[in-house]
């Protein structure tokens, strides 16, 4: 789609398909007055004030609708807006947007209402990206982030960032522009003047761990020998009954994967046991052992478990070995079974009577983000996370040239990428090619 000649008067319909109590039509554009007046029983308009009435095609009632104005620039999208909320049956919904459609509008592309809103200024691209990103939140935590967003918490932080090195990129250019009434700024507060901006790029950049977690979801696989309750853990965590648990080492044949919110989407993956000898393995078993290996390279965490009543033993130390390199939580399980002194570094547990289950999952959630995801003021995704760490480096090259003393003029091409490597976050700079990719992730009617 081109944004320049998108200015036509779009229709689509709001709510999801399907039976249910309302359905919504929108319109948006300078059409949309003209259109509702052929089709709508009761089309006198005022500014926040609903009508009620029947749409009609050619005298003949299609549904008892209420219709909501908006004039513009006060609207969602910032143009004339006709809001019909209908009866919420497939058909009616269908009905009323032909009709809208033959009457001048033309079917809305994904995201179309939200691009309008972003190129008429009413939000802009970090507010526009949050919009898809509540429509698509998997879990509540994440769409509540994602308001936060929505009303300008990014936009904010990246407006400071931006003005600081606008502040410095005026006395450079100023230095340069008048050299005779305006004397260039000193290294010293170039340097420190860099070194904030990046820690404050840094503090936006923190949450970026956390941010795609949020998004993406992390993986958890649970590893441990045979035997040691590693299928009863994933139902108790799950509250279910899922997994096969029985007390012959080596049941569980196959990887199994779960969703588990915990305010971030967790997928728990259940493993056969990692074990050696498998040669005395069956076949089924053997190629289970090689599925926990890979569900172990992809984990973002690994719970890891062992009998309490044993120990640790040589066998858990071996498959301790693998873990080396990844997040881990050590996990005594049977903590009914075990009497003596616990291992400190453990979170004791009973998958049989739950104690224990509670604080495992706080546990996890902790070690899955970075920082505390209710401490979050806003998320990032990985195109805006780029455009912060070409900023980041273009900064971190003028902190370079000034420590070193370089001519400002050449200083100031860094610092004059890095503002649009953060215009082009923020929307103010962007191609049609990005901008499309991006409203291409909405849905039709938002
Ligand atoms: P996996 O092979 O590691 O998946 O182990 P399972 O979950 O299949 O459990 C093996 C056996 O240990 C089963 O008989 C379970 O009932 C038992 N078991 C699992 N967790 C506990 C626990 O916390 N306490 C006790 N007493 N038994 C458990």
């Amino acid at each position: 789609m081109n944004i320049l000649d998108e200015f036509d008067t779009i229709a689509a319909i709001a709510t999801p398909m399907g039976m249910g109590g309302v359905g919504v039509i929108r319109i948006s554009g300078d059409k949309a007055f003209e259109i509702i007046e052929k089709i709508f029983t009761n089309p006198k308009f005022e500014p926040r004030k609903f009508n009620h009435g029947w749409i009609v095609e050619n005298e003949k009632q299609i549904d008892e609708v209420i219709v909501l104005p908006f004039f513009a620039p006060n609207s969602y999208t910032g143009e004339n807006v006709i809001e019909i909320q209908c009866h919420g049956g497939v058909n009616v919904v269908k009905n009323i947007l032909n009709l809208v459609l033959k009457n001048g509008a033309r079917m809305a592309e994904k995201g179309e209402f939200t691009k309008r809103a972003f190129l008429n200024k009413r939000m802009d691209l970090s507010q526009a990206e949050a919009v898809a990103d509540i429509i698509h939140s998997k879990t509540s935590e994440f769409a509540k982030v994602s308001v936060k967003n929505l009303s300008g918490v990014l936009k904010e932080k990246i407006n400071e960032i931006r003005n600081e090195i606008f502040e410095i990129l005026s006395k450079i250019t100023a230095g340069i522009d008048f050299p005779e009434d305006v004397k260039e700024p000193e290294y010293d507060y170039l340097v420190s003047g860099f070194e904030k901006i990046i820690s404050s790029i840094d503090a936006v950049l923190s949450g970026a761990e956390t941010s795609n977690i949020f998004r993406q979801g992390a993986s958890v696989a649970i590893i441990g020998k045979p035997n040691v309750g590693k299928s009863s853990l994933f139902n108790a965590l799950l509250n279910l009954d899922r997994a096969i648990v029985t007390d012959i080492a080596g049941t569980t044949r196959d990887v199994i994967k779960e969703t588990l919110d915990l305010g971030i989407p967790v997928t728990l993956v259940d493993t056969a046991g990692i074990r050696d000898g498998v040669n005395e393995v069956d076949k089924v078993e053997q190629i289970g052992i090689e599925y926990s290996k890979q569900s172990l390279d992809e984990a973002d965490l690994v719970l890891f478990v062992y009998d309490a009543a044993q120990g640790v033993t040589d066998e858990d130390k071996e498959v301790l070995e693998l873990l080396k390199d990844k997040k881990y939580i050590l996990i005594a399980n049977k903590s009914d079974l075990m009497s003596g002194k616990p291992n400190a570094d453990a979170v004791y547990l009973s998958a049989l009577t739950g104690e224990g289950v509670n604080e495992l999952k706080q546990k996890l959630t902790e070690k899955v983000c970075d920082i505390n995801p209710e401490s979050l003021d806003f998320v990032t995704n990985t195109r805006q996370q780029e455009c912060l760490k070409k900023a980041r480096h273009s900064i971190e090259q003028a902190l370079l040239a000034s420590q070193l003393r370089e001519l400002q003029d050449l200083i100031s091409i860094d610092v004059k990428s890095a503002i649009l490597a953060l215009d082009e976050l923020t929307g103010e700079l962007i191609t049609d090619d990005i901008l499309n990719n991006i409203f291409d992730h909405f849905c039709i009617g938002k």
